[in-house]
């Protein structure tokens, strides 16, 4: 294996050649290097890259530890100690992070080397990167079409062999739907599982840390070190954490997989609803029973999330005040002028449509008909639910109703955008887990494959038969081995290297 080509490898395999010292933790990293200063000024997926730092861990990376000498590419709204932290935001442009967040002291503990950070939109709000306040990540399937969001960055830098792994953050959608618009692996973990300290919050009830990988078990050997309750993160769970990895292979007979009923009216591009219904079949030909089952109250998914995740970012944005840290206005005439100068600086037009809206659905007059009543809605969704996980143990669908959509061609129509988390948006409503995972792909006018993701959503804490049925369909197809035209070597290459698994 030369060096060019290390970067084509996914984690499992990494591991195996760092274990047998056919590479070493800085080898490893230099060729990552070297591959995201040829491609990433096509891609953008990066927004920041520490060579010389992340080669001090490395050099003293211990291979034996569970992800010994891996660099993991971080979104640009989690906290690595000295490390920029823009938000993809004006206003954080020149902040540099004075702590780990747990997720990152957790990689670091296991031996991982957290390796630049990852373009988003601003303070991951939107569904395209369009939102970034510095550029757009391009997909590596087609350099013309959007990378998916709000960690775009992350998808496209595994797409791209940029990245073995990395970790996104998912607040109704995030991890999963940028996945799914590039052909990579995706998990939501249950709220709760993953700490959310030093992340930087955008809506605090439904944020969650996320693994994006090549494949399942990549995503299940993050998961593994990721989870875990943690004393700075009072809503961080103190169950057990099992060894996810090591549960992965059971076979998926007898499973029942439920399909909602109410999904059918939701606008699914035909290629996306044809590509999943082929894949359902195949689960049902793994074993799995197919059982329909109704979620009610899906028609009112987004409009409750659209209301409650702008007040609570409306909340979660006041920090951001130009006084402790980040951008300030100039010269100010007042405290008020100081403000108003250095926020309508600092955000862009969606985080300012989002603070406008949460503060008014927030504000005293319209707080009991907007935000109490979103409250109750969350709730019924939650009972819908816990209804359906009564019949069976996961529910599958399209991650996004559309495969990636050209640069542009959404952004004039912010409700477009928002309609299109419809799939996602319920597991952070209720706090439950979800995966997406590659099961097809769809066509562009120009004949370039779009890749079309598979999610899968489980009860509370049931991460592990999530991966479970995700790994049994992966094993059982050829899609999570498909690359990216702009992957290393571009098409066709990728089979020819050794399989080391
Ligand atoms: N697309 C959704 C939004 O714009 C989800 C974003 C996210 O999960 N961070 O809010």
């Amino acid at each position: 294996m030369t060096a060019s080509s290390l970067p084509a490898l996914n984690v499992a395999e990494l591991q195996l050649l760092l274990r047998q010292r056919e590479v070493s933790a800085p080898e490893v990293l230099s060729a990552l290097h070297e591959r995201i200063a040829e491609i990433d000024p096509a891609m953008g997926a990066y927004l920041s890259v520490d060579l010389e730092g992340a080669l001090k861990l490395a050099e003293v990376a211990d291979v034996n530890l569970p992800l010994g000498g891996v660099p993991v590419a971080i979104k640009d709204n989690i906290n690595v100690a000295g490390q920029p932290c823009t938000c993809g935001s004006r206003i954080l442009r020149d902040y540099r992070s004075t702590y780990d967040a747990t997720v990152i002291r957790r990689l670091k503990d296991a031996g991982a080397i957290p390796f630049g950070k990852t373009n988003l939109d601003e303070f991951a709000m939107g569904s395209s990167t369009e939102n970034s306040s510095v550029r757009t990540t391009a997909n590596p399937w087609d350099l013309s079409r959007v990378a998916g969001g709000s960690s775009g960055g992350s998808a496209a830098a595994v797409a791209a062999d940029e990245a073995f792994a990395a970790l996104g953050s998912d607040t109704g959608g995030s991890v999963r739907q940028p996945a799914s618009l590039t052909g990579i692996v995706g998990l939501k973990p249950t709220y709760g599982r993953v700490s959310r300290f030093g992340v930087t919050a955008f809506a605090s009830s439904l944020d969650q840390v996320g693994p994006m990988t090549k494949n399942v078990r990549d995503a299940a050997l993050l998961l593994n070190v990721l989870a875990g309750s943690d004393a700075q993160d009072s809503t961080s769970l103190k169950e057990a954490v099992p060894d996810y990895a090591a549960l992965l292979g059971r076979d998926i007979r007898g499973l029942r997989l439920g399909v909602v009923k109410e999904h059918a009216g939701q606008g699914i591009d035909s290629e996306v609803k044809n590509v999943v219904a082929v894949a359902i079949d195949h689960l049902a030909s793994l074993g799995a029973e197919i059982v329909e089952v109704s979620l009610p109250h899906t028609d009112y998914t987004v409009a409750v999330y659209y209301v409650l995740a702008t007040a609570e970012a409306s909340a979660n944005l006041a920090r951001f005040d130009g006084v402790r840290y980040g951008h300030r206005a100039e010269r100010p005439q007042s405290l008020l002028d100081h403000y108003q100068r250095t926020r309508a600086e600092g955000f862009g037009p969606e985080v300012k449509r989002r603070i406008i809206l949460g503060t008014y659905v927030l504000s005293s007059g319209y707080y009991d008909a907007y935000y109490a009543r979103a409250l109750k809605i969350r709730e019924l969704i939650r009972r819908d639910f816990a209804r359906a996980f009564e019949q069976v143990d996961a529910v599958v669908s399209p991650t996004s109703p559309v495969p990636a959509w050209k640069m542009g061609g959404r952004q004039a129509d912010p409700l477009q955008m928002y309609l299109a988390d419809i799939f996602t948006i319920p597991a952070n409503l209720t706090g439950i887990c979800g995966i997406s995972l590659p099961c097809g792909f769809g066509h562009s006018a120009g004949g370039e494959r779009l890749p079309v993701g598979l999610h899968l959503l489980g009860k509370a804490l049931d991460e592990a038969r999530l991966l479970q049925i995700a790994y049994a369909y992966e094993q059982s197809t050829q899609w999570h081995q498909q690359r990216s035209s702009h992957s290393v070597g571009g098409v066709g290459e990728a089979a020819s290297f050794p399989s080391l698994t």
